[in-house]
């Protein structure tokens, strides 16, 4: 696409949708083109902020018709390089369109625009009773449109599902500018492909999500936390299976920290008090939710009681306020804190067997050493889901940050693992796709975006290259 032409077209962009929606040269804030890491890219060629579906379907059809590239902008947390503007890119911003639309009691349901941020709704549908479970780190900046387009995890799978499992029906427009109306707020509907499908996970490449239909839970009355210390593995997975029996679908989390991150992200990061000592080997932090506050309590006390006089916990705490329950959550929260405090570093977000946690972590920590004798591993994660993050430091050496990234990777494939496990590919984690999907499987999803995106406008090189 040559640069000759842009006045052009973007002229035809502002007309098609309002003038003020199209920012180009010094309007371009530089937030639109600047990595999480404070590193800028190139510029974009424009910066279009739509207000409605509409909007987003003019801007398509006049990109599609000329093969103008878009890259789709939510609240910009993922972790894989994937917002970040390419060479003659247009930024797809997604930022005005945040209503919450309507809250429908009856049904359960939220309708709200994708670029609504995940805490405000979270915090819309508490106001009429419901809770909205997806929960991340990044609530507070992330948009229900990237949660959907990253089948977004977090801290309550355990209980609710991941993103899919949360997403009723979806309004999306298709690259050629066809808006595909599948808004329903129910959950039974065998009426052919499920299209949703298409969109969820697919981080932006084959549709722009304008729209979503949430499914709503009761809001528990009560939610209490409770940490723990522990002496082996062994034990970390006794205490999942003793409070999957004792507390039912009343556990609502329960993650994993081993000793060097517990430790490191109670000494480095400013702010954060440990409430355990900071010398055993694994921490577990469980979340039980219900709608009778005492009895939930009794339950958690006798479930911790019987883990101690089983020998499977070695110390623990309880919350005891809403305020202690989010002290205690923020040791977990702040793992992006802790990841800048040992940089240079890699993340890594993987899936694999429960029992092979223990000997995949070991195995990194003992290759590490061998490549860098800098370098060491932080791991933790969401146990309950299958799901470890591994953060390693390294030297800054030239060459260490990929070495560490096919090391790390190479022994996931080996352990049968999966190498993104809820933050997607992107353009990051592109070249090791291979390790986790088969050729026939990534020639399947080639197959599907020629026929939804024929010219390769939506987020081009994503995940894989057509
Ligand atoms: C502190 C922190 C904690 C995190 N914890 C978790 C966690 O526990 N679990 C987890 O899953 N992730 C986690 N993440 C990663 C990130 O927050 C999620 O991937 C989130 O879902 C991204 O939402 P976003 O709005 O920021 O999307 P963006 O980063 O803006 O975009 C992500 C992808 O979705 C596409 N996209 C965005 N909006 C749309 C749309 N409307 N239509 C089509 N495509 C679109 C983009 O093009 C891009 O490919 C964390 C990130 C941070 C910084």
């Amino acid at each position: 696409m040559g640069w000759g032409m842009s006045d052009g077209f973007i002229d035809e962009l502002r007309k098609a949708l309002r003038p003020e929606a199209v920012l180009t040269g010094d309007q371009i804030d530089a937030r639109y083109f600047t990595d999480m890491a404070g590193v800028p890219v190139a510029k974009p060629r424009a910066v279009v902020r739509p207000r409605t579906t509409e909007d987003v379907s003019n801007l398509l059809r006049l990109c599609h018709r000329d093969k103008v590239p878009v890259t789709t902008q939510g609240g910009m947390t993922g972790l894989v390089r994937a917002t970040m503007p390419q060479n003659g890119e247009i930024v797809l911003s997604m930022e005005l369109m945040n209503a919450i639309e309507e809250i429908d009691t009856s049904s359960g349901v939220a309708i709200v625009q994708a670029g609504a941020v995940l805490q405000k709704v979270q915090e819309r549908v508490e106001d009429d009773g419901f809770t909205f479970p997806l929960d991340l780190g990044a609530r507070g900046s992330c948009t229900i449109g990237g949660n959907i387009s990253t089948n977004a995890g977090g801290n309550r799978v355990i209980r609710y599902g991941m993103t899919r499992d949360l997403v009723l029906g979806l309004e999306v427009v298709r690259a050629d500018g066809t808006v595909l109306h599948g808004l329903r707020k129910y959950i039974k509907n065998n009426t052919g492909v499920d299209l949703k499908h298409l969109f969820i996970g697919t981080e932006g490449v084959l549709g722009v999500v304008t729209r979503a239909a949430l499914r709503l839970f009761p809001a528990p009355a009560e939610r209490q936390v409770a940490l723990c210390a522990l002496s082996s593995f062994d034990d970390v997975t006794s205490l999942l299976r003793l409070a999957r029996t004792r507390l039912g679908g009343a556990l609502t989390a329960f993650e994993v920290m081993w000793n060097e991150y517990y430790r490191l992200v109670t000494g480095k990061v400013p702010g954060l008090a440990s409430p355990l000592p900071t010398n055993h080997p694994f921490y577990v932090l469980f979340e039980a939710s219900g709608g009778d506050a005492d009895r939930m309590r009794a339950d958690l006390e006798h479930l911790l009681e019987e883990a101690m006089t089983g020998g499977i916990i070695l110390d623990a705490t309880i919350s005891t306020s809403n305020a202690s329950a989010a002290a205690i959550w923020r040791i977990r929260d702040s793992s992006v804190e802790l990841s800048k405090a040992i940089s240079p570093r890699v993340g890594f977000d993987i899936s694999l067997a429960i029992d092979r946690m223990e000997d995949f972590a070991n195995r990194i920590a003992g290759d590490l050493r061998k490549l860098d004798n800098e370098a060491f591993s932080v791991v933790y994660g969401h146990l309950g889901d299958g799901n470890l993050h591994v953060v390693v430091h390294h030297a800054d050496t030239p060459g260490r940050y990929v070495e560490i990234q096919e090391l790390v990777y190479g022994i996931t494939g080996e352990f049968d693992g999966s190498i993104s496990a809820e933050h997607g590919i992107g353009m990051l984690k592109k070249p090791f796709l291979k390790l986790s999907r088969t050729e026939d499987e990534i020639e399947t999803m080639r197959m599907l975006k020629r026929s939804l995106d024929p010219h390769n406008i939506l987020n081009p090189g994503r995940i894989f290259t057509v």
